[in-house]
């Protein structure tokens, strides 16, 4: 069982925020940003290239009630999800980054790094 799949079975604790029948947001425990929250559906999932469609709906509005819930639905915030190898995914769960609490920096992804791929 993955290490998300323990979290949805509370087998490894984690720092809830936000739980329904589908979902879960738990802050991450090695945080890039003064707000860093994981959402992840309760069903494995692998990466968001297999996510169907309705799945994608709900989850959105769950986002969207946690952004408001921690406060940064209007300050503004960066949602990531990395899929497979070339994307950097490390757990092999579907789950959405949601970054905020300050002006983030876009380094990793400027014009000087393309050329350098
Ligand atoms: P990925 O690189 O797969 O997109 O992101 C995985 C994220 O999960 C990382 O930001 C990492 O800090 C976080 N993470 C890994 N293991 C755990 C854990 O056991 N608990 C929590 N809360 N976060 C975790
Ligand atoms: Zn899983």
């Amino acid at each position: 069982m993955c290490i998300f799949c323990k979290i949805v079975n509370n087998e490894i604790p984690s720092n809830k925020l936000l739980e329904n029948d589908d979902f879960i947001a738990f802050h991450d425990l090695y945080p890039k940003a003064p707000v860093h929250v994981l959402v992840i559906p309760k069903v494995h999932v692998e990466c968001f290239q297999d996510v169907q469609a309705e799945m994608m709906g709900k989850m959105t509005t769950f986002i969207q009630e946690v952004a408001t819930l921690i406060g940064i639905d209007k300050s503004g915030y960066r949602l990531i999800t990395n899929n497979g190898e070339d994307g950097g995914q490390e757990v092999k769960h579907l789950h959405f980054h949601l970054l905020g609490g300050a002006k983030l920096p876009f380094e990793h992804l400027t014009d000087e790094t393309h050329k350098n791929l």
